[in-house]
């Protein structure tokens, strides 16, 4: 579905990725290792087309991103890619229902639609009570798991999520990373896991380590 080769990146002196390679079949989760600041969070900006490498070659689809218009990346972006991070990054002003229908109206899908959207991915992910709520008013992990329905409400093809429990106690991200692994299991939905916690990894179906901008594992062909 998604691979990458060869991915070189470098943010002036600094060496972010000097060789990654990554390849993620549909409904597959693979959980990105290593330590801080070998290029985890780089290497997903570039599979997401958010960061463009200095060299190498991103797919989707068969397609390379690089020879996409900058609306057609953003398009595949709105359309085909979901975004979880760390700290959910919702809209204070909006509600957690306004928050979670956000991608559907950005996407030209009416209000009353998008809602009804909204309010079905909330109840997937348990919190269908906090719709009226402004995201200020909810915990970190109820938070969250806002931000996973608003990942999943456009029923992306991939998942780019970075550190999705990093804000959260062991217990609290466990149970994200349930829910986050179940729901894009039931859309069928591939998932790139950025973790540094191997409880959190041991939710994917394979890992792949990140060192010194350097992809480890042998990669699998997708
Ligand atoms: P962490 O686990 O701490 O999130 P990471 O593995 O995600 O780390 P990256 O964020 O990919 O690491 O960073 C890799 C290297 O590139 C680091 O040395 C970082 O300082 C540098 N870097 C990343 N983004 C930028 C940027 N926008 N400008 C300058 N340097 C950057
Ligand atoms: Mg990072």
């Amino acid at each position: 579905l998604l691979t990458a080769t060869g991915l070189r990146k470098s943010f002036g002196p600094t060496e972010a990725l000097v060789g990654a390679s990554f390849a993620i079949d549909g409904g597959e989760v693979v959980a990105v290792m290593g330590p801080s600041g070998s290029g985890k969070s780089t290497l997903l900006h570039c599979l997401a087309g958010i960061v463009r490498p200095d060299q190498g070659q991103v797919r989707y689809q068969g397609r390379d991103l690089a020879e996409l218009s900058d609306a057609e990346r953003t398009a595949l972006r709105r359309d085909e890619f979901g975004f979880v991070f760390q700290f959910g990054q919702l809209v204070p002003e909006l509600s957690c229902l306004e928050n979670v229908a956000l991608p559907l109206r950005l996407a030209g899908t009416r209000r009353r639609q998008a809602e009804a959207a909204a309010r079905e991915f909330l109840a997937r992910v348990d919190v269908a009570e906090l719709g009226p709520k402004r995201p200020g008013e909810v915990s970190g992990g109820q938070g969250q798991r806002v931000a996973i329905a608003r990942a999943l409400v456009t029923r992306p093809k991939v998942i780019f999520a970075d550190e999705p429990t990093g804000a959260l106690d062991s217990l609290n991200g466990e149970r994200i990373m349930r829910l986050l692994v179940a729901a894009a299991k039931e859309t069928d939905a591939a998932v790139v896991l950025v973790t540094h916690e191997p409880r959190v990894a041991a939710y994917s179906d394979r890992e792949v380590v990140v060192r010194d901008g350097k992809t480890r594992e042998p990669v699998v062909a997708a």
